[in-house]
């Protein structure tokens, strides 16, 4: 018999999470209902742990969906393309499909919906409330946006559509990243180590990354995912490496997505050549910036991008990239953790619990 309920983590208050039963919603021509496979996990969800985030509880967490879909209405099936059965790629956010970004084909940028309306930060008070992926099943609303994908991959691959569809966006797609460009990645984790997947796959030349001296292992890891070179900011002048390493130009392309730290991003001018596209995507909880020296951009014409969201085409990409099998994606993926262990699994991306260390990590229910 089909079950009539689901499993789902509920988060009540800032740190609180909760194992309830949650109905199943009735699915109608124009919805679907996803069986969850895998919810990749990121630095928003410690952020949405911690309450940082503008967000209405209770609600069921999990932005970075796979699954099966295991039912769907008729006119939901034509209009996406997809069937019972698909296994498919669920975008956080869900647009509202008519304001001006919407109308403009810049649907990440949406708020028609509201701040933050999108999978895994809707409140549970909001009917069907199975919006988050951290549940055996999941909602899919008529806007959401799914991507087809292979079934025979291991479902923990499969869901680093997510990371690796922002390296498409933030290192490749928003700075044009072309053929022989040098490529600067700032910060190891998780979106950097996409940032040189996806730039390596765009052709770039040389690719570098920073870290801090305990991301040894990461940095590692973004050796052999294709960077070139890696600095240790604690022990070299990053500004004379990157210059020694670019042949005196600096970088055509500089990504920042270190968390927290804002001094990278008065730096990040310093290492950008003439002529160079600066992607801002570390968030640094609202502090400002020091020593950020303005006319560096001016002098050099650098361009500076603030990257937020992912677009279809960066999922597109990165979907392709995991089917083909071409990059030990593997290598990055440290953990998984039973939908019973979702505090947990936050704690241990956040870095929270005692000799454990996350690179890609996912709940799977
Ligand atoms: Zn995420
Ligand atoms: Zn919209």
């Amino acid at each position: 018999m089909a079950p009539r309920t689901s499993r789902a983590i509920v988060q009540t208050a800032p740190r609180r999470l909760e194992l309830r039963e949650l109905p199943l919603p009735d699915i109608d021509d124009e919805s679907a209902l996803l069986r969850v496979e895998a919810c990749g996990i990121c630095g928003s969800d410690a952020e949405q742990y911690a309450g940082v985030l503008p967000v209405t509880l209770p609600l069921v967490p999990g932005h970075e969906p796979l699954g099966v879909i295991e039912r769907i209405g008729d006119r939901a099936a034509r209009r996406w393309g997809v069937d019972v059965g698909d296994r498919v790629a669920v975008e956080a956010l869900i647009p509202c499909g008519h304001c001006h970004v919407c109308r403009d084909g810049r649907y990440q940028l949406c708020r028609g919906r509201g701040m933050m309306f999108g999978h895994g930060y809707v409140p549970l008070a909001r009917a069907p409330g199975l919006w988050g992926a951290y549940a055996d099943y999941m909602y899919l609303d008529p806007f959401s946006i799914v991507h087809r994908i292979q079934h025979d991959l291991p479902a923990s691959l499969a869901v680093m559509f997510n990371p690796l569809g922002a390296g498409f966006r933030w290192a490749v797609e928003l700075p044009e990243t072309r053929p022989g460009d040098r490529v600067l990645v700032l910060g190891p984790g998780q979106r950097g180590l996409a940032s040189v997947i996806a730039a390596r796959a765009a052709g770039a030349d040389t690719i570098i990354v920073t870290g801090l001296a305990r991301d040894a292992r990461k940095l590692a890891l973004a050796r052999e995912l294709g960077a070139d070179h890696t600095i240790d900011v604690e022990h070299e002048d990053v500004r004379v490496r990157v210059r020694e390493l670019t042949d005196g130009r600096g970088a055509d392309v500089v990504v920042e997505v270190s968390a927290n730290a804002a001094e990278p991003v008065a730096e990040a001018l310093h290492y950008a050549a003439p002529g160079g596209r600066v992607v801002l995507a570390g968030v640094k909880g609202f502090k400002a910036v020091p020593d950020f020296v303005s006319d560096l951009a001016v002098v050099k014409e650098i361009t500076i991008r603030g990257a937020f969201g992912v677009t279809a085409r960066a999922y597109e990409a990165a979907i392709r990239l995991i089917e083909s099998g071409r990059v030990p994606l593997a290598r990055m993926h440290t953990h998984d953790f039973p939908l019973t262990d979702a505090e947990r699994a936050i704690r241990t991306l956040a870095g929270e619990e005692p000799g454990e260390s996350s690179i890609h990590s996912c709940v799977v229910p």
